[in-house]
Order: structure tokens, then sequence, then C-alpha cells
């Protein structure tokens, strides 16, 4: 066992956030609990209006909680200042959300190796590893395309491979086969699958599809403000 793996990729521990309305709060995080280990994916299955956005935001490292600690790797961030934050997200997150957001003017090999190459990476080894990637993802013969020169399902691939570019620790999706046809879905989400298995990271996936979330290792919803396991 590697040393890492005696922490969660992600811990959120005791995570309270509320929102301001009128003289009141609204009160969306109580304290909520969540460990998403190496290699795991776990579905964030809730109606609209629960807040798995709010809990996706403060875990990606994007909202800062009123209370409580998100652990990433072992490491707290609550007490970092915001460039510190930023380097942690860039390295240890990925993100997918419900639609793509690739860069129209760029090719797909263009769109994976930009975040590489924020993160300091020579072009030449952003290259490589880009070309691996979309190689394992299959879609090596894709490289080149523009995303209006590719399907749904493809250009969700792309994305999948953008976020899982710098290695992260973490894979943050949110609905990430929403706007798929079942099929594509199925496809899209083997390739999920398949790259939280091959690398180790883990995986925090809010869906409505319950076919996928029955395949994901765990599932949880958002009660009350707490994050509670599914059977
Ligand atoms: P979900 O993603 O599960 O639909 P959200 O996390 O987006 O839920 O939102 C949870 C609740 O918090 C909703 O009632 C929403 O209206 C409220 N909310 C979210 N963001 C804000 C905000 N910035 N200010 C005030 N209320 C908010």
């Amino acid at each position: 066992m590697s040393g890492a793996d005696e922490y969660p990729s992600l811990w959120l521990h005791q995570v309270r956030r509320s929102y301001k309305q009128g003289e009141s709060a609204l009160d969306i995080l109580c304290g909520a609990e969540l460990a998403l280990w190496p290699g795991e994916t776990v579905a964030l299955i809730a109606p609209s209006g629960a807040g798995k956005s709010t809990l996706l935001h403060i875990a990606g490292l994007l909202e800062k909680p009123d209370g409580g600690e998100v652990y990433v790797a072992g490491v707290p961030t609550a007490g970092m200042e915001d460039a510190q934050r930023t380097t942690l997200r860039r390295h240890q997150i990925g993100f997918v959300y419900q639609f793509h957001h690739l860069l129209p003017e760029f090719t797909a090999l263009e769109n994976i190796m930009m975040p590489q190459m924020i993160a300091g990476l020579a072009k030449g080894a952003a290259r490589q590893r880009s070309e691996e990637l979309l190689g394992y993802l299959g879609l090596g013969k894709r490289m080149e395309h523009r995303p209006a020169e590719l399907s749904g399902g493809e250009q969700q691939r792309v994305a999948i491979a953008r976020a899982v570019a710098n290695g992260p620790r973490v894979l943050l999706a949110d609905e990430p086969t929403g706007n798929l046809d079942p099929r594509t879905a199925d496809h899209v989400f083997q390739a999920l699958s398949q790259i939280v298995r091959a690398t180790g990271l883990a995986a925090l996936v809010a869906t409505h599809n319950l076919d996928l979330a029955a395949r994901m290792d765990r599932r949880v919803t958002l009660r009350d403000g707490l994050v509670v396991e599914l059977p």
C-alpha cells in the first residue's frame, strides 16, 4: 500500500454551508461527512435544490464552507490562501460537467494539452500524455477534430480526458451523462470507470441516472443537510 492510500482522496468533514435569505438563513449543509477512497466511484443522487452543486463546489475547492474541513489526500484546505487552493485544485481535482465546455476553436488534443501546460508541463510532454489519454479512451482517430466535429459521447470522453489530464486525485462530475442518450451515456460511464480504475483516483458523480448509479461502488444522498448512504 502506498503512503497516499492511508488517506481518503477527499474527505468532507463536518461541512456546514448556509445561504442568507432575507433575515433568515437557509441551511444547506449541516455537518456533512463524506470520504472518498482511491479507486472508488460514488454516485450522488438527490432531488433538485438538495445541495448537490453546493457540495460539489465545496469538494472542488471552488467555494469555502462556513464550517468544517475539506481534506484533499489528507491535506486540510480551510486555512489555505486562495492561490494555494487554486494550485491544489489545478493539480488534484478534475471536473466534468453536463455540457462539455471544451474550447470550440481548439482540437481535442489541444483541449487536453492546455490544462497541463497551464500547470507547467512542457508542450512535448503535454502532447504525449494527451495522445496517450485520447488513445486510451478510444479517441486516437479523433485527436485533430474540433469539438463541433465530434459526437456528444466523444465530446464527453474528451472532457473526461481533459479532467484527468493533470493526474488528479479526485474527479467531480455533475450530470456527466445528463445530455446523452442511454447507449451513449453507458459508453461515457464506461470510459469514466475505466479511468478511475486505471489511475486510482476517486470520483463523485452527481446523477439522476439510477442505472448508472447502481453500477457505482456506493450511492449517497443529501438529507437534512447531511450525506446519507443509500443501499
Ligand atoms: P442542487 O444542486 O441539489 O439543485 P444547490 O446546491 O444548487 O442544489 O442549491 C441548494 C439550495 O441552496 C437551493 O435551495 C438554492 O436555491 C440555494 N442556493 C444555492 N446557491 C445559492 C446562493 N448563492 N445564494 C442563495 N441561495 C443559494
